[in-house]
């Protein structure tokens, strides 16, 4: 039985975007501090290292991100995934994943964290209803473990958190590692030896150029089809099949049956082309791409008390406006403002 709103908006059905693109995924940033200070993302020497972060009267509250959700959910996402900032940080964490877990439209709840935090969390957010966790880990050396994150833990310390979080039930994690040529490339060779076979997915990320604060250069990108060519020399790979609409990593598989491996190359190969993807950050402002520079205010409408109905109509028309494809286009506008920083937008 379709809720009131699902048939208000049913016969509009999941809004498409002006390249017919469908609004399926909602990542939402639940807090914007972090206990690491990466350097593709909030760079200690950016800004002398006094990151401005939200206060936490500005940030969401439990109910208004299970009304954002929900709103969400009605006009046809279906897959949420909670973002930061680092989210292991939230205090009450579990309660919100449960409260999320429980609204009907969500087919799949998953975060992407650092996973130091995980040995103390992993087990209750398993009991809540988290269904995925992707872990960011970017290198097995410790030097250069700290060079990319900015020195606040360690690599054994995420190590123990991925044991924490298999322990707790979570299977085929997904672990992101951003390649910064000349920093951590030269590691990246130990990470795939290191997860192969592990039953959990590496996945190699184009260093992106989000944010204002990161000076990246695109001669720092080490290009996806570098990491093919270089790792089936070793360990030859076929290519998967996308699993579903919107996926961002190329998937390919060892033909010796150890497990996959993920490039996601946005620089050298951009998706825009069917990026099904909406954020909101900790504050409540809804972006139609990672690298836009204007948000649309949703708190205003979460004080109301006539249930979700305008809001609604706010994420559908925002949607239904959207013309984002800012990875096909960055060479033809360079230096442009590139909007919120990584941490403030969730990745
Ligand atoms: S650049 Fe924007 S439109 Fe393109 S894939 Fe990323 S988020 Fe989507």
């Amino acid at each position: 039985m379709l809720n009131p709103s699902q048939q208000e908006f049913s016969h509009l059905g999941s809004p498409r975007d002006l390249r017919a693109r469908p609004l399926r995924d909602l990542r939402i940033s639940i807090l914007d501090r972090c206990n690491f200070r990466c350097s593709y993302c909030m760079p200690k020497e950016s800004l002398c290292g006094k990151h401005s972060f939200l206060p936490a009267d500005e940030l969401l509250s439990d109910e208004e991100i299970e009304r954002i959700v929900r709103a969400f959910t009605s006009v046809g996402a279906t897959k949420i995934r909670l973002t930061g900032g680092e989210p292991l940080l939230r205090p009450g964490l579990p309660a919100l994943v449960k409260r999320i877990a429980a609204i009907s439209g969500v087919h799949d709840l998953s975060m992407t964290t650092n996973g130091v935090l995980l040995p103390r969390l992993a087990v209750d957010l398993a009991d809540a209803g988290l269904d995925r966790i992707t872990i960011s880990l970017d290198s097995l050396d410790e030097s250069v473990f700290s060079l990319m994150t900015g020195g606040k833990a360690s690599a054994r310390q995420v190590l123990e958190g991925i044991a924490a979080a298999e322990a707790a039930g979570f299977q085929q994690l997904k672990i992101n590692c951003v390649v910064k040529r000349g920093t951590n490339d030269h590691t990246v060779m130990d990470m795939v030896r290191h997860f192969r076979g592990s039953g959990h997915v590496l996945r190699l990320i184009e260093y992106l150029d989000v944010g204002n604060s990161n000076d990246w250069q695109k001669g720092q990108v080490v290009a996806g089809h570098e990491w093919l060519r270089r790792i089936h020399h070793h360990w030859p790979l076929k290519p998967l099949k996308y699993q579903q609409i919107g996926e961002t990593a190329q998937r390919y598989a060892f033909e010796d049956g150890e497990g996959e491996i993920g490039l996601i190359n946005s620089i050298t190969q951009p998706f825009c082309g069917y990026c099904s993807r909406a954020r909101v950050t900790a504050d409540g402002l809804l972006y139609t791409c990672l690298f836009a520079s204007q948000g649309t205010a949703l708190k205003p409408l979460l004080g109301k008390a006539d249930g979700n109905t305008d809001l609604e109509a706010l994420i559908h028309k925002t949607w239904s406006n959207r013309d984002d494809r800012y990875s096909e286009t960055r060479h033809l506008v360079p230096g442009r403002d590139k909007g919120q920083e990584m941490y403030r937008m969730g990745g």
